[in-house]
């Protein structure tokens, strides 16, 4: 399937109407990450990583406001099964929770070794946390603060809040960024942007699959491979379609791993999410800018 880059969705047929628009319902920051939509405010949430900041939309008032300043480089973010929010921190090198604006720290060691710097984060249907821990924000000076990789490497993990376990769940993938469980949680993708650290054609652009046994990520195989820029945050719809934030659009995949079509977006795109009402919304945080289009699906559930 080819595609070229345009104002129009390509593809994505009974996934987004051919006149659903592209809309920057937000703009003037400077690398917008970590949506999360937030049912209980109505609102979206996300971080301006390099701002140092995190907002939020406002859908009805169509407004945006400061929610924290000074956040240390916060990134990814989901919702607790309480509703409260559990986000990355890059400055903190943790996982830490927002409970109405009180932050406590969940997870900030594995092994007696400080994390790199967690990136994004998910929740399970059984409560335990899943999140990727790549080196950007402590080798990229405007995303954290600089610092040492205590473990040597950079590892997917989940935490389970019942036990307390920190388990190493994909040692594989160079630089996991984005995560996200299939609907019936069998799979796990995990983006891999190594090539963002590597000189250009080195290090990895794809986005990996496991099969989920047990709390164990086995038979990794690459999923889908971006052909312009890295894979960042990713969604996955109720049918199981995998929606893949990269440098030019959000481009989404069948759980076959085929290609569906594209939503070009006209900023590099780093994260998406589905929300509002009807949790139809797809909310796309792109450099400067939060896009929002429309579309005939939603996310998967996550309990
Ligand atoms: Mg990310």
């Amino acid at each position: 399937m080819e595609f070229k880059q345009g104002d129009t969705v390509f593809g994505l047929e009974g996934l987004v109407a051919e006149s659903a628009n592209l809309a920057n319902i937000s703009t003037g920051f400077t690398w917008a990450e970590g949506p999360v939509w937030l049912e209980s405010r109505g609102a979206l949430r996300w971080s301006d990583v390099v701002g140092n900041k995190i907002l939020e939309y406002h859908l009805a008032s169509k407004t945006t406001s400061v929610y924290r300043d000074g956040v240390e480089y916060t990134n990814g973010r989901a919702v607790d099964h309480d509703g409260s929010v559990i986000q990355c921190s890059h400055g903190q090198r943790r996982v830490e929770r927002d409970r109405d604006g009180v932050i406590e720290p969940l997870i900030d060691s594995w092994m007696g070794k400080k994390f790199n710097s967690p990136n994004d984060v998910i929740v399970a249907k059984d409560g335990s946390v899943w999140f990727t821990d790549p080196p950007y924000g402590i080798i990229f000076p405007t995303e954290g603060y600089p610092g040492e990789r205590e473990y040597q490497d950079h590892y997917v993990f989940r935490f389970d809040p019942k036990t307390g376990e920190v388990k190493a769940v994909v040692i594989d993938v160079e630089e996991p960024n984005g995560l996200a469980f299939s609907p019936d949680e069998s799979v796990l993708y995990v983006a891999d942007s190594s090539a963002l650290t590597n000189e250009p054609g080195k290090g990895n652009n794809h986005l990996r699959a496991y099969d989920v046994v047990d709390t164990k990520c086995k038979n990794g195989r690459t999923f889908a491979v971006m052909e312009n820029g890295v894979p960042d945050g990713l969604r996955v719809d109720e049918h199981g379609n995998v929606w893949v934030a990269t440098f030019d659009g959000v481009h989404v995949y069948a759980p076959d791993g085929s290609q569906l079509g594209w939503v070009p977006v006209p900023e590099k795109v780093a994260n998406l999410c589905f929300g509002g009402p009807n949790g139809n919304l797809l909310f796309i945080t792109a450099s400067t800018s939060i896009y929002l289009i429309e579309t005939l699906t939603r996310q998967a559930p996550v309990r």
